[in-house]
Parts: structure tokens; C-alpha cells; sequence
């Protein structure tokens, strides 16, 4: 079906930071499949954790054991500061898993109409419920009617925050990203999230983040929230943690964290050896190689050698950034850039129309690194002139 206006391209196979087509041409990928190969593609420890894992099992079912998701939801547990995971195979799973915990938390308070709050220009997925959840218009329109118990305030403003929710005794929770992707790489004010969790708990919310573009190390700590000394009662994960490998995960502590009971939610594929596998071999290649460190050192370079190129270019409004989550924000829709790129041989997104945006991953030299940003430079400034 047509969800998809895909770029004339295909890719044949990948080594690291590059994809070569199925004409044999190089290209540099700068968005690691939208936030998910952060180590880069046929890493060769998520390659042979895979294939060793599929020559003993595949699949079996969550109503057995499966010792590597137990394995795996302790480490996440235990990074993440949760008590307990729930897995699923994508991040529109992971975050529907935080919507019905959220409700079913308020169901056994007594709150029988649940509300949560949602942000502004938010993505959560494209299910009917976290396309509730999501703030774009766009993407909403034509699937109404959308789902009853949500409340919409602005991002980053706690002053709206707390007006529009004084009006409603039935909220139960929040979800929001630490660091808007799809809405433009839109980073909050230091002290936004620390004020968001005293709030939640001032009203006995839960406070749920969507980590599932931020986590995984790509905003130079294992979760966003980190880089803000708090911990919320719900993470969403998927993108990075199986670095191209379905998997999706719902971490949760406290109260949040015993709400399922066995029967309240499930999926059949969630979990399974060779899924918690690839994500165990992603966490240990993280950690062995220090990626969160150097997804730091990457962005700064990023930051700092896209300020040297682009601050006298008057069609940047505003660079953008938080470690490998880059965006560089112009005056004007830029779509055009992205297929001007590949022509180069570089692969970039644009999201919310006038934003480059930039995901690579974390394994990334720091030559490549300057290439990149080379060549968006000059794509940039070529735009300027040809306006
Ligand atoms: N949440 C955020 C923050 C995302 O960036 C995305 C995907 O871009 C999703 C949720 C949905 O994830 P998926 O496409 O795996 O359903």
C-alpha cells in the first residue's frame, strides 16, 4: 500500500556508517533508519548474536519462560532506574502498553474516565491510540473519530501546563518526549522535565517519557531524562534497542510498574529469544565501547563544526541539538535537500518541514563525521543561493 513515497533507491547491503546499492554506488548514512542503527549496520556482535541465536531458537511463546528476556529486562531495569519491562516489537506497542497502563492505574484509583496529557507537535505512533496521543494534525486527518481522554498543553511551558490541566480532576498521567524528534528536534529548557516530575508528583501522576528516538544512548546518556537527574514512572523504548531488530519495550517502576496482571495486556512476538538477543548484544557493544561517551564527543563536534559553517548563513534559524539528535532549523521548507543529498551520496531527513535533521550513528568516525557535515553545510548554503 502506498504509506510510503520511497526515494529512488535501493539499498543492497551496509557496512558500518555506509550502504552500498543494488548498483554498487557508496552512500554515507547520516540517519541510521530514522534513530535505530546507532551501531551502524551489519554490526559484526548483533550479526553473530543473531545468527547464533536463530541456529537454537527463534520464537516460543510469552507463555513459557524466555530466559533472555528475563536477562534483558533486568539490564534495561536496572540502566533505566525501572523495576519492571513489558516487551513488544515497535514504538507505537511500547507506548500503546504505557496508554493502557496508564488508564488501568487510574482504574484502580477510582477514576473510571481516565485523562492523560499529551503535548504539542508530539509523535507516539500511528495506531489509533498514540495517533491520539500525537500532536500533528497531518497525520490525523481522515482516521476521526480518534479516542476520548486526552489533553493537549503546549511542550516546554509549564505555566500552560498546569492552567490547562487545572480545569480536569480525572488526569492520571503525562507522556511526553524528552526531546521532540519528529516535531523538529525540539529541545525542552533545562528545567522543564525536573519541574514536569515535581508536578506529576504534586498530583499523583504518572510521569511516562518516550525515550523511543531518544534512548539507546542517542543523546549521549543511556535515556534523555538522565542528562536531568530525575526518574519517571514509565519509559517507552523500541528504534535503537534491537539496532534494527523489532523490539519495543515499556519499562515501569513503583505503583506503575505492578499494574498488569496476567490477562490485562500481551503479544505474541514481543520478547522472544532472538529479539532480547539483538538487544543484549546492542547493550553490551554500548558498553564495551563507551558509545554514550562518544555519542557526547560526536555531537559536540556536530554542533560545534555546523556553528563554524552555518552561523553567517541567513536561512538558518536555529542549530538544534542533543548529542546525535541534530537539527538545523531554516527559514523555508527544505524537502528538496534530502533527494539533493542522496545525489551526493549522503543520506538526511527533513521532518516538520524546514528542519534538516540528522541521526547518525554513534559508531561514526570523526572523518565521516566532518564529511557529513561538510556536505549539509554546502547543501545548506547552495539553497540560500539558489533562492
Ligand atoms: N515515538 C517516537 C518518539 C518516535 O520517534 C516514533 C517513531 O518515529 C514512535 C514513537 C513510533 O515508533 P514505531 O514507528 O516503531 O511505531
Amino acid at each position: 500500500m502506498a504509506t510510503y513515497a520511497p526515494l529512488p533507491v535501493t539499498f543492497d547491503h551496509g557496512q558500518g556508517a555506509w550502504l552500498w546499492d543494488s548498483d554498487g554506488n557508496k552512500y554515507l548514512d547520516a540517519l541510521s533508519g530514522v534513530a535505530v542503527c546507532g551501531l551502524g549496520h551489519a554490526h559484526p556482535a548483533v550479526t553473530q548474536a543473531i545468527c547464533q541465536q536463530a541456529e537454537k531458537l527463534i520464537h516460543t511463546s510469552n507463555i513459557y519462560g524466555i530466559a533472555a528476556q528475563q536477562t534483558l529486562a533486568e539490564k534495561l531495569t536496572q540502566l533505566a532506574g525501572m523495576d519492571k519491562a513489558f516487551f513488544c516489537n515497535s514504538g507505537l506497542e511500547a507506548n500503546e502498553t504505557a496508554l493502557k497502563l496508564a488508564r488501568l492505574y487510574g482504574h484502580n484509583k477510582g477514576i473510571d474516565n481516565p485523562v492523560i496529557v499529551v503535548t504539542e507537535n508530539s509523535f507516539h505512533g500511528r495506531s489509533i491510540a498514540t495517533l491520539t496521543a500525537t500532536g500533528n494534525h497531518k497525520l490525523k486527518a481522515g482516521f476521526e473519530p480518534l479516542l476520548p481522554g486526552f489533553v493537549r498543553v503546549p511542550f516546554n511551558d509549564m505555566v500552560a501546563l498546569k492552567e490547562i490541566t487545572s480545569s480536569y480532576s480525572d488526569i492520571v498521567a503525562i507522556l511526553l518526549e524528552p526531546v521532540q524528534g519528529e516535531g523538529g528536534i525540539n529541545v525542552p529548557d533545562d528545567n522543564y522535565l525536573p519541574e514536569v516530575r515535581q508536578y506529576c508528583d504534586d498530583n499523583g501522576w504518572l510521569m511516562m517519557l518516550d525515550e523511543i528516538q531518544t534512548g539507546m544512548c542517542r543523546t549521549g546518556e543511556w535515556f534523555a531524562f538522565q542528562h536531568n537527574n530525575i526518574v519517571p514512572d514509565v519509559v517507552t523504548l523500541a528504534k535503537g534497542l534491537g539496532n534494527g531488530v523489532p523490539i519495543g519495550a515499556c519499562l515501569a517502576r513503583g505503583q506503575a510498574a505492578d499494574t498488569f496482571t496476567p490477562g490485562s495486556h500481551g503479544s505474541t512476538f514481543g520478547g522472544n529469544p532472538l529479539a532480547c538477543t539483538a538487544a543484549l548484544a546492542v547493550i553490551k557493544t554500548i558498553e564495551d565501547n563507551d558509545l554514550a561517551s562518544r555519542a557526547q564527543s560526536l555531537g559536540a563536534r556536530f554542533l560545534d563544526g555546523l556553528h563554524k559553517q552555518l552561523d553567517d548563513c541567513d536561512q538558518v534559524v536555529q542549530i538544534k541539538s542533543k548529542g546525535l539528535m541534530i537539527g538545523i532549523e531554516l527559514d523555508q521548507p527544505c524537502k528538496e535537500l534530502v533527494k539533493q543529498a542522496l545525489g551526493g551520496g549522503l543520506l538526511i531527513n527533513v521532518t516538520a518541514d524546514n528542519v534538516v535533521r540528522l541521526l547518525p550513528p554513534m559508531i561514526l568516525t570523526d572523518e565521516e563525521a566532518d564529511q557529513i557535515i561538510d556536505t549539509v553545510a554546502e547543501l545548506i548554503r547552495n539553497l540560500g543561493q539558489q533562492q
